[in-house]
Order: C-alpha cells, then structure tokens, then sequence
C-alpha cells in the first residue's frame, strides 16, 4: 500500500483515478481547488478512511508526506483554460515546480498528465513520441500547450539534474462519465445536446479528426506507467481509432436516438485538423493497449449524463 498523491483528483479523469486507486488498496490525498472540479465526482469516496479531500491551489506551495504524486491539476477543456489563461500557465508551471519540489524533498515518484496538444496542429500523422511537435507559441490555445510542454521540460530536467523519479505520459482526447455537462469539449456538448433535442454544435466543417478514448482505459495506462520501473517517458496514452467530428456526431444521435439537427460554427483559432496516437511505445513498454470501443465508451457515457439530467445535475 502506498500514500499517492492525486492532484486535480475531483475532476473528470483524477475522480476515476481516485477510485481506482483505493480499489487497489492504496490510501489517497485527492488534492483540488474545484475550479472545474466537484465535490459530487468524489463524494463516494469521501468517509473511506484511506481517502482524504484537500482543497488546495498548486500555484501554492503545499507539503505532504506521500509516496507517488499523479500530477493532473489544470482545466483540460479549451472553454475553460482559455477563461483565465494566465492562471492556466502558472497553474502549469508553478504546478509542475511545486511537484516536482515536494518529490524530491520526500523522495516520491511524481506522474505527469501531458497532452497530445504538446504536438499543435501536428504536421506527422499518427503521432509518436519522437515528433516534436508543431504549436503555435503566442494563440489563445498557447497558454495550455506551451504550459504543458514547460511543465514537460521542468519534469526532464528535475530528473536529470535532481535524480527525481518521474514519469511522463501524453493523454489524448478522453471521454466518459463525470465530464461535466457543460465542459465544452465535444463528446459532453454533443451527448447533452442530443439530450435536450438542441442541434449539435459542429466547429467549422466538421471534417477535423480526433482519436476518443474511453477514461477506464486511460487510468489503466497511467497506473502501469507509474508502477513500472525504468522508463521514465514520455508515452501516448490513447486510442488509435481516428474519427471526424461529423462521424462522432452521427454517432452519438444514432446511439441516443436523438433527432437533434446539426448546426455549423466557426472553428475555433488554430484548432488542429488532426490527431491520432501512435501507441507502439505504450504496446511495447507497458503491454497497455485501450480496449474499450468508441460506440461502447459513449453508451456508458450517454447512460451517465442521462441520470445526471433525470436528478436535476445538468
Ligand atoms: P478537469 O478539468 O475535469 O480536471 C482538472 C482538475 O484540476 C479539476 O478538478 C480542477 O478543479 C483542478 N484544478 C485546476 N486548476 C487547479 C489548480 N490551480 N490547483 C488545484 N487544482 C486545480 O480535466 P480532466 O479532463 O480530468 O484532465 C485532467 C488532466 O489530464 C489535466 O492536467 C489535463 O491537462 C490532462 N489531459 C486531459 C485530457 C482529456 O482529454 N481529458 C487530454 C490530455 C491531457
Ligand atoms: N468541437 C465541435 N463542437 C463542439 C465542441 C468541439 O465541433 O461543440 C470540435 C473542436 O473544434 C475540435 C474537436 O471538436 O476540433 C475536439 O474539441 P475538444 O474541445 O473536445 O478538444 P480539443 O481536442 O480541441 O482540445
């Protein structure tokens, strides 16, 4: 049993990755400061002795005696990081330094939630590792990509230069049950949309791609990247199954039965056209591969945002 550390642990990602790890018997400080997080995402867990709820800001320093530090805290939805962008670059570097900080003072192994935005508007496709990316270092998605790929150099050279133990994982487009209604990202606007027989927001013609996976097969892969020794990163966590926003939105009316229109906006500024994961590295290293289907990920997803509605929580 170890103390883990999950910071940004009311989320949507970091409420699953709680739970899993208290499944596996570990005890759990989920560390938030509920600015797209809830106390609803972990009010199960809370009166479980080994889970401990702290509000907190990681733009603050904080000290806890912990064993392993899964880094998750900053908004993932572009609605939301762009609301105050300046405070999603410090919370993704002073974040990153206060982490990084407390895992080498209490000698833990610290876990960093990257993303597929360190790659921009990839000009390689699929994308692997190596590829360095193509990202627009002054637009309105910047604070987020270049705060992610800053945190990613302060993760490397704190292990280069202070031996810390840390590991890298890049997360690619994830869905699945406590998204919040209103997130903005496409899978949660499209499922509500269809909910409330409101037309599906479409962004530009619809052709861009995204690869979606289910959050269960996600947690997977960041709980075996931490738990294995030796290879430090970065590796793509993701599905390979490349889908345009007009095929997702076809499927989320056929699976919801919804006969909700579709409804053209602008795209949004520098929104890549593309985007798949090349997960050989993960196959290789972690013998991880996603395995829940997209058309299954959104039929548990769709059930989830149901009962939210039927309860009044959307
Ligand atoms: P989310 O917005 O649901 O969760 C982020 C959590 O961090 C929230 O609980 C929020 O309240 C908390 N938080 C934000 N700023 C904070 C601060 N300054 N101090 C303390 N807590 C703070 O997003 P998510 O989808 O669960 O994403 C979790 C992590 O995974 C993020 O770091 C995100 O960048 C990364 N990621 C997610 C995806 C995805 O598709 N969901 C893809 C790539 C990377
Ligand atoms: N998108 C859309 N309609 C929406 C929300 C998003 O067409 O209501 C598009 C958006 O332009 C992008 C893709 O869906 O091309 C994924 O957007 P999201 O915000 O989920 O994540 P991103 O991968 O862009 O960070």
């Amino acid at each position: 049993m170890a103390r883990v550390l999950v910071t940004g642990g009311a989320g949507f990602i970091g409420s699953h990755l709680c739970r899993r790890l208290l499944a596996d018997g570990h005890e759990v400080l989920c560390l938030d400061n509920f600015f797209t997080g809830r106390k609803r995402n972990v009010e199960a867990l809370v009166g479980n002795p080994r889970f401990e709820l702290i509000r907190h800001d990681v733009v603050e320093p904080f000290m806890l005696e912990v064993d392993r530090i899964y880094n998750l805290a900053c908004p993932a939805s572009p609605v939301h990081y762009q609301y105050n962008p300046v405070k999603t670059v410090k919370t993704s570097v002073l974040g990153a330094i206060h982490v990084l900080g407390l895992a080498k003072r209490v000698r833990a192994r610290v876990l960093q939630a990257s993303t597929s935005e360190v790659y921009g508007d990839p000009a390689v496709h699929p994308q692997p590792e190596s590829y360095w990316g193509h990202v627009n270092p002054n637009g309105p998605r910047s604070c987020y990509d270049e705060g992610k790929r800053v945190a990613e150099t302060l993760f490397f050279d704190y292990h280069r230069q202070n031996g810390v133990d840390i590991r890298v994982v890049r997360i690619f487009n994830t869905y699945g049950p406590m998204m919040l209604p209103d997130d903005g990202r496409v899978v949660s606007n499209f499922i509500m949309q269809a909910l409330k027989g409101a037309p599906l927001t479409i962004y530009g013609e619809g052709k861009q791609t995204r690869s979606f996976q289910y959050v269960d097969d996600l947690v997977t892969g960041m709980v075996k990247m931490m738990e294995q020794d030796g290879f430090v990163g970065p590796v793509n966590l993701g599905n390979p199954g490349e889908f345009t926003m007009l095929e997702l939105a076809q499927k989320v009316l056929q699976l919801s039965g919804s006969s909700s229109k579709l409804e053209h906006r602008p795209l949004p500024p520098d929104d890549p056209r593309q985007r798949r994961p090349d997960i050989s590295v993960a196959r290789q290293r972690l013998g991880w591969e996603p395995r829940v289907p997209l058309e299954e990920g959104l039929v548990r997803t769709l059930e989830y945002f149901r009962k939210q509605v039927a309860e009044g929580h959307a």
